[in-house]
C-alpha cells in the first residue's frame, strides 16, 4: 500500500475517532442538561471537551495503518484532520449564531449567490468527508525528511517514493541555508498523476512602488484581462482568440470530451438502451442516472491536460501584468470579480459543468500571490454594476447588497450609457468606449474614487489587444507595450479626459 492511501486512511480513521468523541460527548452534554442546576454546578466537567491532536495522535498509534506509516507523515496527517475539524466546528458556530435577517434564506437554497452579510456564508457549512475506498490524500514531507542531492529530491525509503527529478529547484540556491525548502507535499491530482509541491520562504523584492499609481483590472470570458492605470497610458486586453489561446484550449477541450462521452454512452448497454428508450432525455434527466455518467479516466487525464494548459495561460497573463504594474510603479491593484467564483475552489460539480469556461479564480489567485510578491497591495471588489455603469459620465457605481435589499430581486437603477454590441459602450453624450475599459475604469474608481483625478491624466478609450498563447516561453514581458515610460502610443484622436465629456 501506497503512503498517499495509508495518508488517506489515517485522515478518514481520525475523523471516526473525532466523530465518535463528538456524539459521545454530545450525549454526555444532554445528560447534563438534564440535570437540576444546583447539581450542574457540580458537573461543570460534563460540557463537551474536544480531544487534543496529542490525545488523538495516542490513540491512533495502537492501529495497524499508522504503523504501517511514516510516523511524522501521519502526525501531520491527523494535524490536518484535526484542523478540519476545528474549522468545521467554529464556522458552523458563526453560521448558527448568526442573526442576520435573510440569513435563514441565505441557509435554506444552498446553493445563494450573495454571502449572507452577518456571516459571510453561502450555506451551511459542510462536515469534513471521509475518504473513499482506494482513496488517496496529500502527504507531506517536512525538511528533515528529504534531501536535494545531483538534482534529485530524495525521500525517505519507506514511502517508497523513487528520487524525483528537479533542475529548477537548483536554480534557487535550495541547499544555501539562507532560502531552504521547508516542506515538500505530494499530492494526487484529482485526475491523473501527482502534483510534487516545495515550499520554501522567499522575501518580497523591493521596487519603489507609488501607493498613488492604481491599476484596474476587468477580467472577462471573451478578453480574459482589460487592465487599465492612471497614468494615462494605453489599456491593454488580454485575449485568447489566437492560436495556442483559450478559445483553441477550450474549443479542444469540449470536443474531446463530446467524443470521449459519446464512447462512454456507446460502449455502456444501459446507456445505451437508456437513450433508445427515451431519445429526448434533457440534461437534467441524464444527471439522476449520474453512476452510468460518471467520467472515466480517459476523460480525467483530458481534464487534467486542459487543466495544465489553463494554467500556463494564466501564469503568462499574470507574470505580464505583474511586470508592466512594475514597470509603471504602480503600488495598488484593484481586481473586479464575483465573490461567489471562489466557490469554484472545490473543482467538483460545479466546475465540470462549466468546462467551457475559463476557471477564473486561478488567475485571480496567482495575480494576488505575484503582486504580494513584488510588494504592491491587491484590492478585491465586487465587479456588481461596474460594467452597466458609465465612467465618461461619473455614474455612480452601486454595491450589490444595495440591490439585494429590494424584494423584487431587480434594481430600478438607471445608468446614463449602455452597452450597444459586444465590446462597445456608448455613454450619454454618445462617445463611443471598448466596454471592458469602461468596466476597468469602474472598478478603479469604485475603491479609489479620486484616482483619475490624481493625476489628471487622459483615459484612452480602446485597449490594446495582446494575443496570450501558451507557447509564449519569454523569460521577460516584451516591451511592446510601451508601458515602461519609454516609448508611450498614442492614439491623438481618442484621448479623452474623464468626466469632462458632458458635464457642460
Ligand atoms: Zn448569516
Amino acid at each position: 500500500m501506497d503512503e498517499t492511501r495509508i495518508a488517506a486512511i489515517i485522515f478518514s480513521r481520525d475523523l471516526v475517532q473525532l466523530a465518535e468523541r463528538l456524539f459521545m460527548l454530545r450525549r454526555e452534554y444532554f445528560w447534563w442538561k438534564c440535570l437540576d442546576p444546583g447539581w450542574r454546578a457540580c458537573y461543570t466537567k460534563g460540557r463537551p471537551m474536544y480531544p487534543s491532536f496529542y490525545d488523538i495522535n495516542a490513540m491512533m498509534r495502537w492501529l495497524p495503518v499508522y504503523r504501517e506509516a511514516i510516523p511524522t507523515c501521519a502526525a501531520n496527517t491527523i494535524q490536518r484532520a484535526h484542523d478540519a475539524w476545528r474549522a468545521w466546528r467554529e464556522s458552523t458556530r458563526t453560521f448558527n449564531a448568526c442573526k442576520a435577517p435573510w440569513h435563514a434564506k441565505v441557509a435554506l437554497k444552498g446553493d445563494a449567490r450573495e454571502p449572507c452579510p452577518g456571516c459571510g456564508y453561502t450555506g451551511k457549512p459542510g462536515m469534513p468527508r471521509y475518504a473513499k475506498k482506494g482513496q488517496r490524500s496529500a502527504i507531506y514531507f517536512t525538511y528533515t525528511q528529504f534531501s536535494i542531492k545531483n538534482h534529485h529530491a530524495i525521500f525517505p525509503r519507506k514511502s517508497g517514493i523513487a528520487p524525483i527529478h528537479v533542475p529548477r529547484l537548483m536554480d534557487q540556491a535550495i541547499n544555501d541555508a539562507r532560502a531552504p525548502v521547508k516542506q515538500t507535499r505530494i499530492i494526487p491530482a484529482e485526475s491523473d498523476g501527482f502534483w510534487v509541491e516545495f515550499i520554501h520562504d522567499v522575501d518580497v523584492i523591493e521596487h519603489a512602488v507609488n501607493e498613488q499609481n492604481v491599476m484596474g483590472i476587468d477580467l472577462g470570458m471573451n478578453a480574459i484581462a482589460t487592465i487599465v492605470n492612471n497614468l494615462g497610458d494605453q489599456p491593454i486586453c488580454f485575449s485568447g482568440q489566437c492560436k495556442g489561446g483559450a478559445k483553441e484550449i477550450n474549443q479542444w477541450y469540449s470536443k474531446e470530451m463530446a467524443r470521449l462521452q459519446a464512447d462512454r454512452n456507446r460502449s455502456n448497454p444501459r446507456i445505451a438502451e437508456l437513450q433508445r428508450k427515451h431519445p429526448n432525455l434533457s440534461r437534467d434527466e441524464w444527471t439522476e442516472w449520474h453512476g452510468l455518467m460518471a467520467s472515466t479516466r480517459h476523460m480525467a487525464i483530458v481534464t487534467g491536460k486542459r487543466n495544465r494548459r489553463v494554467g500556463k495561460l494564466f501564469h503568462v497573463i499574470s507574470k505580464h501584468i505583474i511586470d508592466l504594474a512594475v514597470a509603471r510603479n504602480i503600488g495598488k491593484i484593484i481586481i473586479g470579480h464575483n465573490p461567489f467564483q471562489k466557490q469554484g475552489l472545490d473543482r467538483g460539480k460545479r466546475f465540470n459543468q462549466e468546462f467551457g469556461q475559463l476557471p477564473i479564480f486561478r488567475l485571480v489567485s496567482m495575480i494576488k500571490y505575484k503582486a504580494a510578491l513584488n510588494g504592491i497591495t491587491l484590492v478585491e471588489i465586487a465587479e456588481a454594476f461596474t460594467s452597466k455603469a458609465s465612467f465618461l459620465d461619473d455614474d455612480p457605481v452601486p454595491d450589490r447588497q444595495v440591490m439585494v435589499k429590494k424584494p423584487d430581486g431587480h434594481s430600478d437603477m438607471t445608468f446614463s450609457g449602455k452597452r450597444v454590441a459586444r465590446g462597445l459602450y456608448v455613454s450619454k453624450h454618445g462617445i463611443h468606449i471598448h466596454a471592458d475599459v469602461n468596466a476597468a475604469c469602474n472598478i478603479v474608481r469604485k475603491a479609489c474614487p479620486d484616482a483619475f483625478t490624481r493625476h489628471d491624466m487622459p483615459v484612452k478609450l480602446y485597449p490594446r489587444r495582446i494575443n496570450v498563447n501558451i507557447n509564449d516561453n519569454s523569460k521577460k514581458s516584451p516591451d511592446i507595450f510601451g508601458w515602461n515610460g519609454a516609448g508611450v502610443r498614442h492614439h491623438p484622436d481618442r484621448v479623452i479626459y474623464p468626466h469632462q465629456s458632458g458635464s457642460n
